[in-house]
């Protein structure tokens, strides 16, 4: 498979809903027209385009669970997490 047969059969398996919300954010994303939208991209793909998967989400450990899309206002818990991670990466003292 070619490169363009490769993005072509990924691009018509994006799921067609939401008037081709998914299909048009893996686009912006794929021609690296927003990073936002390649987060978003890659979680909706995750979480295999169910939206309230990817808000809901609990695998604390993944890079992009700090920026995942669909959540509400910082959340206490995302605050707890990124606390914990600054401690275990050094960039907090341990308590
Ligand atoms: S944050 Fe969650 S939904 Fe997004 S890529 Fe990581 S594991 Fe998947």
């Amino acid at each position: 498979m070619n490169d363009i047969e490769q993005l072509r059969n990924w691009r018509n398996n994006i799921h067609d809903t939401y008037q081709g919300a998914y299909r048009k954010q893996w686009d912006r994303a794929i021609t690296k027209k927003s990073m936002r939208a390649a987060v978003n991209a890659k979680c909706q793909e995750c979480m295999n385009w169910q939206y309230a998967e990817v808000k809901q989400c609990n695998l604390i450990h993944c890079p992009l669970w700090q920026y995942r899309p669909n959540q509400e206002k910082e959340s206490t818990r995302e605050a707890e997490i990124r606390e914990i991670a600054k401690t275990i990466t050094g960039d907090a003292p341990e308590k």
